[in-house]
């Protein structure tokens, strides 16, 4: 290597480079000679094998070299558009449209939210009015008034949230703890006592249980109720009501069984089944092969609740019934985990 053969190069290499017509043929020259393993590098490294004497001369015309080389190749990216090295370099496609900001508003509801609202407007289509109530409860509307006995195992601290009333409040103070409602019932009881004959409503809303946490059972989930309480109502209005819902909600050709069942605020008790809407009673993984889904607790309400709520048993009767939203929407859009959700992940929620 002297100096002339690298001044020779220097003029084939710009020479190279001035003929390139295109973004891609420069790419193809920087890989072939500027890159770290490329033809200049090489160079550099045959230095060392330079006799020592000639050593700074060629050392100083490879600097020439290289610099000539760079400068002309700047100058040829510019002129065909320039940015050829940042582009490939961080291979960004300066064309490509940008992705689009996700948005929430204007949103839709959630899938949940969903299920009540069509559960709601199907009651209301019925004639029943829209009634809400505090989540934060006390003992009486949750328990007491609903014939809760002293002992049921709802009023243990395994199965209910307890609030402290005050800062203060210790266990077993004869001042009773609220609760994080259980269910929606105590919005039963707040009708019943307000005195406003007949009732005819439905309650939506959030309730707590201190459950464990799986695929299958959340600590808060949404329940609707409904409650009717008049002259005359007998369990063939409840059942009456109970097959129109599940034909509009289930499908037209759906139909309901009635089991007994057992509940403290309820006497008879019965659980409502629907036929599977999926397989039409033929049994499926959703039924669980039975052919039925429960869809609701019910019953006449029990005398003892409209004596404490300060309707007479002799003159009134009524019908309550309950159900769970979240494992309705779950057999709905065939959700298997129940924490979906409320884990607001967008990628669950945009599916809705
Ligand atoms: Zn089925």
């Amino acid at each position: 290597m002297t100096v002339s053969d690298l001044q020779a190069r220097t003029s084939e290499l710009t020479g190279v480079i001035e003929r390139a017509s295109s973004t891609q043929e420069l790419e193809e020259f920087k890989l072939a000679h500027l890159v770290r393993k490329g033809s200049i590098a090489a160079l550099f490294e045959d230095l060392k094998n330079v006799p020592k004497d000639t050593k700074p001369a060629v050392g100083k015309a490879l600097n020439e070299l290289r610099k000539a080389v760079e400068e002309k190749f700047a100058e040829k990216e510019q002129s065909l558009g320039g940015g050829v090295k940042k582009a490939s370099q961080s291979s960004i496609d300066l064309t490509l449209p940008s992705r689009p900001i996700p948005v929430s508003a204007p949103g839709h509801e959630h899938p949940l939210i969903s299920v009540l609202n069509e559960m709601v407007s199907i009651f209301v289509d019925m004639g029943f009015s829209v009634a809400y109530g505090p989540e934060v409860e006390d003992d009486e509307h949750n328990f007491t008034k609903l014939n809760f006995p002293a002992d049921h195992p709802a009023r243990d601290m395994q199965d209910t949230f307890f609030v402290k009333p005050s800062a203060d409040w210790k266990v077993g103070s004869d001042v009773k703890p609220l609760v994080l409602r259980t269910h929606t019932s105590p919005v039963q009881v707040r009708l019943m006592e307000s005195g406003k004959l007949p009732i005819r409503a439905v309650i939506p809303g959030r309730v707590y249980r201190n459950e464990a946490i799986s695929a299958r059972s959340a600590a808060c989930f949404f329940q609707l109720e409904g409650l009717v309480v008049d002259k005359g109502v007998s369990m063939a209005d409840l059942k009456g009501v109970a097959e129109s819902f599940s034909k509009q909600f289930y499908g037209e050709d759906s139909t309901i069984r009635l089991r007994p069942s057992f509940f403290p605020f309820t006497e008879p008790s019965i659980e409502c089944d629907v036929s599977c809407y999926i397989c039409k009673g033929k049994g499926c993984r959703i039924c669980k092969h039975s052919g039925w889904l429960e869809v609701f607790g019910a019953g006449m309400v029990h005398p003892n609740v409209l004596k404490m709520c300060g309707i007479d048993p002799e003159i009134y009767s009524g019908y309550a019934f309950g159900m769970g939203i979240d494992r309705t929407a779950m057999m709905r859009y065939g959700v298997s985990d129940i924490r979906l959700f409320t884990e607001n992940d967008l990628r669950f929620l945009e599916q809705f």
